[in-house]
């Protein structure tokens, strides 16, 4: 029988963490042999497994023609088990079983991109996490499954380069025109981090010698011309080793590390282990080609997937529930390694403005989960903002609360205990509270509830008693899939400052964490509290939540005044970022008047930007439309917030005079002394060149177009790109295909060129259906997409009107071709239920129209999860 007739998985079935279930069976080793060929690839498969406990012997796969399968030497006819879309089932097998299978797939139509495809004319890669093994052979393909991969693989000549996980252990030819190489991973793995490149590439290479003294050789593949634009990537990779030496004392373990860079690929990067596969948007770096947040990214991308060598790879997760526990504990060890990278007051504020742009709107929508959900129908669609940042906040949270020391005993008691295992989210904080000394249980809530909290602070000073009383209460939105909601360990890190001088004051108060200092951290875990400073000679200005200690959303009863105050005497950069931002939301959604925030910022800026000019570049931070959108939960008129933020910032170039020019002519970027300073010097230059253009500046453009034509720096480039297009300057034609002839190879710098087109304010439908229909689009290349949807969506007034359209079409398109980046791009509709009407209703009739159009579990389950409102 060739379908089974009881199917244990269904289509569209949700799968339950409270149903988890051990496996059957493991598996000792694997033998793979893959065999590409120009319309096929043949994968052989040799299963060494043992019973673990009782059941049948499962193996998944999915899309994969069966040739042939022997147990223990045997082989079988088509009633010895049973086979559906999803799996083989044997029943009765023995406890010892060694399972041949032989498979045809084929990677050459595989538009997907997961499992094995060929990403380019001359280049095949894989991409398994999560669940792409099983397009490649039958597997027991689940992380709690780990096993030694020995691979062999084999193509024509014309494909010189073939990799696959740990120590080549052999090559050679395979008839005439063929060649295989055989390689062996010593660690035993799961099946999500097997992969294998077969390809022409070129190569650049380098060394590593570790603190045990190990020489691994490092290896970033490319295209050609792409090589001179690895040597970032290629320092980053050597600094993040030494840095898990240094904070975290994790060594590499194998003798080789490679990198491979692909074009085609649906997220930033992949960690396999030894063999790590790369979106080219994440390891190519040259301030010709790249925009300096690029330059930013691929450091922090190239550092988060070689991290997760010990945070992910030698110890794994259990199931995939447990995703935030490699995800948000290696995404907080990235954030921490690029903060020894430039300004850390603005990593943390870019991180943070990412948390709060994305997550807190996915968690206070219909898409809100827990960081550790506990069902979902397609686990693809659970690589969500609330795994990642929210799982890193977690982190964050409680190594605030340890301190390096303790944190680092907590750590390293987590690496002992459980270096080579599948484990849960309990039993890394088992291992930290056990490490530590410190019992954190309580942040479990953390991974386990939706939402993000509310977080009130009234205070009140008595002059007589010299005290100052903080009042703490803590609330969520009432959900109805979780009823019991408890209350959050939430940390909150804090400073008094004198009025009078400015001054930080010395903390008096046994509710602190340490007491008698200048920076405390109390840990509120209640749904009321409250703690009482002593000694405090007149009234102080509190400042809450620093560098953002906690996700949450404060409320505290700040005047205008006394958020510029914060603006200029706060010394934590974050926070002073965090009032210059609570002064704009007033301003932008309650109609305060700008004046306050003008005056700060005036005070405030020439100090900053001799000091730290990036961070000095941030305090022009205007929330975004979009940001400002997700705080408004009802009647949400999208033409209403862009006009207030019109407002605003043709008040600022006005009232800003002078200083913009000024600012513009003498600032000069060859001139700083490190990247994070240059970097800053030319953001304030793009920044003060937009005010220009609002001022009406007369010389606006050709200052514009002279930074456009005398520089070889992205930034600069498309920073003056900018100006001109969007402000429809007489030289903006001529710009755009001056910078189309320049970079039409070069796909990365390419996709700035459609992004600034459809990102410009006055985009029409025609705008998209030029971009989309131009040559150089490409509904194969995931990044190409991105841009040209994320630019539309950079003007929500654009994205709810002709935008709908647009998303909707390309959910239905993906549906099938690739369903991962479908539902993605969709959720750029989640929050319709937000609009004023008629848009509300006429957008939820187009989401509802779609329902029956569409067949992916990735689609299906994230329009229905968006129509649960
Ligand atoms: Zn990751």
């Amino acid at each position: 029988m060739n379908i089974a007739a009881n199917p244990v998985i269904e289509a569209n079935q949700t799968v339950y963490l409270k149903d988890y279930q051990k496996p059957s069976y493991l598996v000792d080793s694997i033998d793979l042999d893959i065999q590409v060929y120009d319309d096929h690839t043949q994968v052989n498969a040799k299963l060494v497994m043992q019973r673990q406990t009782a059941g049948n012997l499962v193996l998944l796969g999915r899309d994969l023609e069966l040739k042939s399968i022997s147990l223990n030497g045997k082989q079988l006819t088509e009633n010895e088990y049973l086979l559906d879309a999803e799996q083989l089932v044997i029943q009765n097998a023995p406890d010892q079983v060694i399972l041949e299978t032989s498979v045809v797939i084929h990677p050459e139509s595989n538009t997907q991109l997961e499992g094995l495809y060929q990403a380019a004319g001359d280049l095949f890669v894989t991409q398994n996490e999560p669940e792409g093994f099983r397009k490649i052979t039958f597997y027991p393909d689940r992380p709690d499954v780990l096993s030694v991969f020995t691979t062999r693989v084999e193509a024509d000549k014309k494909f010189p380069v073939l990799l696959a996980n740990g120590n080549l252990i052999e090559a050679g030819e395979a008839g005439e025109s063929r060649h295989y190489t055989i390689w062996q991973d010593p660690t035993k793995k799961p099946s999500y981090l097997f992969a294998c490149v077969i390809g022409d590439l070129a190569v650049l290479k380098d060394r590593y010698t570790t603190s045990e003294g190990r020489d691994v050789a490092l290896e970033i593949y490319a295209e050609e011309k792409d090589i001179p634009k690895c040597h970032i990537a290629m320092e980053a990779l050597k600094h993040s080793m030494r840095w898990d030496e240094e904070h975290y004392g994790r060594p590499y373990d194998l003798d080789n590390y490679m990198i491979v860079a692909t074009s085609a690929f649906n997220m930033g990067a992949m960690e396999n282990k030894g063999l790590n596969i790369f979106n080219t948007s994440c390891v190519l770096a040259d301030e010709e080609y790249t925009t300096d947040a690029a330059i930013m990214r691929v450091q922090s991308v190239i550092a988060h997937e070689y991290f997760h060598n010990w945070t992910g790879n030698r110890i794994t997760c259990r199931d995939w529930f447990q995703l935030c526990l490699k995800e948000g504990l290696t995404v907080f060890r990235d954030q921490s390694f690029s903060e020894d990278l430039q300004s850390a007051a603005v990593q943390r504020i870019d991180d943070v403005a990412v948390l709060k742009a994305h997550q807190f709107p996915e968690d206070s929508g219909p898409l809100s989960h827990p960081p550790r959900p506990d069902h979902f129908v397609e686990i693809n669609n659970f690589y969500t903002a609330t795994v990642y940042e929210k799982g890193a906040e977690i982190n964050r949270m409680m190594a605030t609360l340890l301190g390096k020391e303790k944190f680092r005993l907590g750590t390293d008691e987590y690496f002992k205990r459980h270096d080579g295992q599948a484990v849960t989210v309990e039993d890394w904080i088992a291992a930290l509270s056990a490490g530590s000394g410190v019992d954190l249980s309580a942040f479990l809530t953390w991974y386990n509830q939706p939402g993000t909290p509310k977080l009130e602070v009234h205070g009140r000073y008595d002059a007589g008693a010299q005290t100052y009383t903080l009042n703490f209460k803590q609330s969520l939105k009432s959900n109805a899939k979780y009823p019991n909601l408890k209350a959050l360990p939430i940390p909150v890190a804090l400073a008094l400052f004198d009025q009078a001088t400015g001054e930080q004051l010395v903390l008096n108060s046994e509710a602190l964490f340490e007491n008698s200092v200048q920076d405390g951290v109390y840990l509120f875990d209640q749904n009321e509290a409250s703690i009482q400073f002593i000694g405090v000679e007149t009234q102080p200005i509190v400042s809450l939540l620093r560098s953002f200690s906690a996700p949450v959303n404060l409320e505290f009863n700040y005047s205008d005044e006394e958020l510029a105050f914060l603006l200029q005497y706060e010394t934590n950069g974050f926070n002073q970022w965090q009032a210059a931002q609570t002064l704009l939301e007033r301003i932008l959604l309650n109609g305060h008047d700008a004046q306050i925030y003008l005056d700060a910022i005036q005070k405030t800026l020439p100090f900053v930007i001799a000091k730290d000019p990036l961070l000095a570049s941030r305090l022009f931070d205007i929330p975004s439309e979009g940001y400002l959108g997700s705080r408004i939960d009802t009647d949400y008129n999208p033409i209403i917030v862009n006009e207030a933020r019109e407002a605003l910032l043709n008040t600022l170039a006005r009232e800003l005079g002078n200083f913009v020019k000024d600012t513009y002519l003498s600032l000069d970027p060859v001139a700083q002394k490190d990247f994070s300073q240059a970097m800053g010097v030319r953001s304030l230059k793009n920044i003060m060149l937009n005010f220009m253009a609002r001022q009406g500046d007369v010389d606006v453009f050709d200052l514009a177009y002279e930074q456009y034509q005398n520089t070889s720096n992205m930034s600069e480039r498309l920073g003056a790109l900018k100006v001109l297009v969007w402000n429809d300057a007489p030289q903006a034609q001529d710009v755009l295909q001056d910078f189309y002839t320049r970079f039409k190879d070069e796909a990365l710098s390419l996709d700035q060129w459609f992004m600034i087109q459809a990102a410009h304010p006055k985009a029409t439908a025609e705008t998209i259906a030029y971009l989309t229909s131009h040559v150089d689009y490409d509904l194969g290349v995931p990044n190409r997409i991105r841009s040209v949807s994320g630019g539309l969506n950079a003007n929500p007034v654009n994205t709810w009107s002709f935008g709908v359209q647009h998303f909707i079409h390309l959910a239905q398109y993906l549906d099938e071709k690739n369903p991962i980046i479908g539902a993605r791009l969709l959720q750029a509709l989640s929050r319709w239920y937000t609009l004023a009407e008629p848009q509300r209703s006429q957008v939820k009739a187009k989401l509802e129209a779609l329902k029956p159009q569409v067949k992916s579990k990735n689609v299906t389950e994230t329009l229905n999860s968006m129509l649960s409102i």
